[in-house]
């Protein structure tokens, strides 16, 4: 089974691409579960079709320890499997370490056990801070594989060379490693170039390039992921390209994050760039 976490900048498409992604694997007849990891609780909506899943924490506040996997994971699209792991209640308590509760639970419930026959898990991680919580399923070694969703903005790009910098601390004793940046495009110019480079020099690549589509918001309007609503669509194929390239990905990195000015130069030397 692989263990993969999809980490960027918040808004940046983590879990509108994870999704869309799992969907095309899933179509593939890979056996996928994801686990939503984020106290927004959105990260299996397209796959469930819209319907509220009460998450792994709420379930346990509500139920108790007594609870069964089909209380806490949903059947999705194409036999996927869907489960939010959901936070502490606000200004209390530390949604990292609810992330690490709600795993734990599916773990006591055989939800990895061999007999699940399990081709992949997907953790869909808040936010772009790798210290604290959120590097808990890393630093836990609950997800070994990374993808970082980016984009040619300078936040985006910020935040990708931060989580680098989380990745790199956690490889040194854990077995995470970086399987790519996926860029979710901003329209930004030259962005395909720059993120090329930037992942060069990082010491990775770039997995797959996702254009900006409004067929990404039709879908989302009709609570489905692409490949769900029109399978014909460009854009669906862009998402099974990507879950391709990710299926026969064997490039898998410690990274080597930049330097802040290293950063600056990239963005100028690409932004200010005839298109
Ligand atoms: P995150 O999980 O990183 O916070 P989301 O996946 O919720 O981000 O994405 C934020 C918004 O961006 C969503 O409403 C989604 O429709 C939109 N979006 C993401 N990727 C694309 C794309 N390739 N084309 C068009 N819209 C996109
Ligand atoms: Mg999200």
């Amino acid at each position: 089974m692989r263990k993969v976490a999809i980490y960027g900048k918040g808004g940046i498409g983590k879990s509108t691409t994870t999704q869309n992604t799992v969907a095309g694997l899933v179509e593939m007849g890979k056996k996928v579960m994801v686990v939503g990891c984020d106290p927004k609780a959105d990260s299996t909506r397209l796959l469930l079709g819209g319907l509220a899943q009460r998450s792994v924490l709420d379930t346990l506040r509500e139920e108790g320890e007594d609870v069964e996997l089909a209380d806490i994971r949903s059947p999705g699209y194409c036999g996927s499997l869907c489960v939010e792991s959901g936070g502490p209640e606000p200004g209390v308590g530390c949604a990292g370490r609810g992330i690490i509760t709600s795993i734990n639970m599916l773990e006591q419930l055989g939800a990895y056990n061999e007999s699940e026959k399990l081709d992949y898990v997907f953790y869909d991680v808040l936010g772009d801070v790798v210290c604290g919580g959120f590097a808990m399923p890393i630093r836990e070694n609950k997800a070994e594989e990374i993808y970082i969703v980016c984009s040619g903005e300078m936040m985006a790009m910020y935040a990708a060379n931060n989580i680098s910098k989380g990745i790199l601390k956690f490889a040194q004793t854990g077995k995470v490693r970086l399987g790519g940046l996926i860029c979710n495009s901003r329209k930004v110019d030259n962005e395909r170039e720059m993120i090329e480079q930037f992942a060069k020099m990082l010491g990775t690549q770039m997995i797959h390039f996702v254009p900006r589509h409004n067929d990404v918001q039709r879908a989302e309007i009709n609570r489905k992921t692409v490949i769900e609503w029109n399978p014909q669509a460009e854009q669906a194929d862009e998402y099974r390209t990507l879950a391709r390239a990710i299926d026969g990905n064997d490039m898998f990195v410690i990274p080597k994050p930049l330097a802040i000015s290293e950063l600056e130069k990239l963005l100028m030397d690409f932004g200010l760039a005839e298109v």
